[in-house]
């Protein structure tokens, strides 16, 4: 994994209730070929794009959202015909050959946990599924249970076979949930339909991973400013991209409530517990994938692992050589 630039970060402390908006900046909206939203991996994509020929900007905003569907069929955990489906049936069981693609992804995933130590866990499922229970019926969870799946969450579950594509999950009960990542993937993918379409410039925003192509028109790059949860139509910070990506998790959009307090649904997965005291955290990295995996990653380690975020930086910059 290659990330040519130092992350930025920016994380934002406190609880409440309030509401994050991520906006592109003055400029942004002009001379658009072609701007499309829809609804995907349970949230809103647009995808705007701009090039002088507007019928290859149509046909490369097709393909791309063509692109993010089959991604979103073959990583959805609500899919029970999906890959990820398939794999949480069977690799707790015996070995199971899967797509290159799937196989890559876990492999990149790990590496993710890896250098969060952790703190990201594709494992995080079967805590996800006891939370997702708790949200539904209003009442907290038995210590006895989360205790029980704490044993089945952990990256080093996961035993993958590079030379027959196959994957093994050590404890029967192990399963893996690619939320913190497949939106950054998709978007990433998106990008390069849009590239191979001959797109120079463009925007992908999945949910707030957004990738930044090229330039916004008139401008050197694409200036993407976070607004303050607190304060309606205040910045809190801006980023300027060329070619590369931003992506948020909070506890602002996603999030459930009991008796008046509200949970996160990114989950510590050395604890079992949902995450507290961070409203959110933005990551700038080169991918989107990135991006979306520490967001999630951070948002988990919090504010006092702050010197942590330089070693993070420190072992990508390792695995480049
Ligand atoms: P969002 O879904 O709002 O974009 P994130 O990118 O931070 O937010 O991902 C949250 C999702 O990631 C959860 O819905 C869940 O599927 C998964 N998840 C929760 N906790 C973790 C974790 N510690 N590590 C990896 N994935 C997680
Ligand atoms: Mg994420």
């Amino acid at each position: 994994m290659i990330f040519k630039k130092q992350p930025h970060l920016f994380i934002l402390k406190g609880c409440g209730i309030f509401y994050f908006l991520i906006f592109f900046l003055a400029g942004c909206s002009q001379g658009l070929s072609v701007k499309e939203t829809r609804i995907l991996m349970d949230t809103f994509c647009e995808i705007s794009c701009y090039s002088p020929d507007r019928d290859k900007a149509v046909r490369a905003v097709g393909e791309a959202f063509k692109e993010m569907q089959r991604i979103e069929k073959v990583f959805s955990k609500f899919d029970e015909n999906s890959e990820v489906s398939k794999i949480n049936k069977i690799a707790g069981l015996e070995n199971i050959k899967v797509s290159g693609e799937a196989f890559r992804l876990t492999e990149r995933s790990i590496y993710y946990s890896r250098i969060s130590d952790g703190a990201f866990d594709v494992t995080v499922a079967p805590l996800m599924e006891i939370w997702g229970f708790v949200r539904k019926h209003k009442s907290m969870p038995d210590k006895d249970d989360i205790e029980n799946a704490l044993k089945s969450v952990g990256y080093k579950n996961i035993e993958l076979d590079s030379k027959k594509l196959s994957i093994r999950f050590l404890n029967k009960d192990t399963k893996i949930d690619f939320g913190g990542i497949a939106k950054g993937y998709a978007v990433d993918r998106a990008k390069d339909v849009l590239v191979s379409n001959g797109i120079k410039n463009g925007l992908v925003n999945l949910g707030g991973n957004i990738f930044a192509l090229g330039n916004a028109p008139g401008k050197k790059n694409w200036k993407i400013g976070v607004q303050d949860p607190r304060k309606k139509g205040k910045l809190l910070y801006s980023f300027e991209l060329t070619d590369r990506a931003i992506s948020t998790s909070g506890n602002y959009e996603r999030f459930f409530e009991i008796g008046g307090k509200r949970y996160s649904h990114i989950i510590n997965p050395l604890t079992g517990e949902p995450c507290q005291g961070i409203i959110s955290v933005t990551v700038a990295l080169d991918s989107a994938e990135g991006a979306d995996a520490l967001s999630t990653a951070i948002f988990v380690m919090g504010e006092k692992k702050r010197p942590y975020f330089g070693k993070i930086y420190q072992r990508h910059k390792d695995s480049d050589t």
